[in-house]
């Protein structure tokens, strides 16, 4: 499959890892729209929102509680936000779900 966030769960293209255990890996994101920007993503392919099923819920509970762990170990105790942007209209681009993790600079509502 050809997924580029699979490749990172394999190791074929590198990231900046900050946690890994056997369901999911956090590493920063390439293009950081805060001074802390970090994704959390399954390790087993799902491609967005949509697709997760009912076996998947320990998952998704597991990716949620390690973005809160990461963020208040990456100095965010203050405040942080999470997204996770499901398909074309919500702004998804890569195909492979994850959850955005941003802090350290005010965050504003409603988002663009
Ligand atoms: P989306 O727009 O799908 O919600 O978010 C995709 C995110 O992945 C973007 O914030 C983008 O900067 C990030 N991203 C895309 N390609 C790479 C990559 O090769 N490495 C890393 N670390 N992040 C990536
Ligand atoms: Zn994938």
């Amino acid at each position: 499959m050809d997924c580029l966030f699979c490749k990172i769960v394999a190791g074929d293209i590198p990231a900046k890892k900050i946690y890994e255990d056997d369901l999911v890996v956090a590493f920063h994101d390439i293009a950081p729209q805060a001074p802390v920007h970090f994704l959390v993503i399954p390790k087993k392919h799902i491609s967005t929102m949509n697709d997760i099923r009912e076996e998947d819920r320990d998952l998704a509970g597991h990716i949620l509680y390690t973005a809160q762990r990461l963020a208040n170990e990456l100095g965010c105790s203050g405040g942080f936000r999470v997204a996770m942007n499901c398909n074309e209209m919500g702004g998804q681009t890569v195909y492979h779900i994850h959850l955005h993790v941003l802090g350290q600079r005010q965050m504003n509502w409603p988002p663009g």
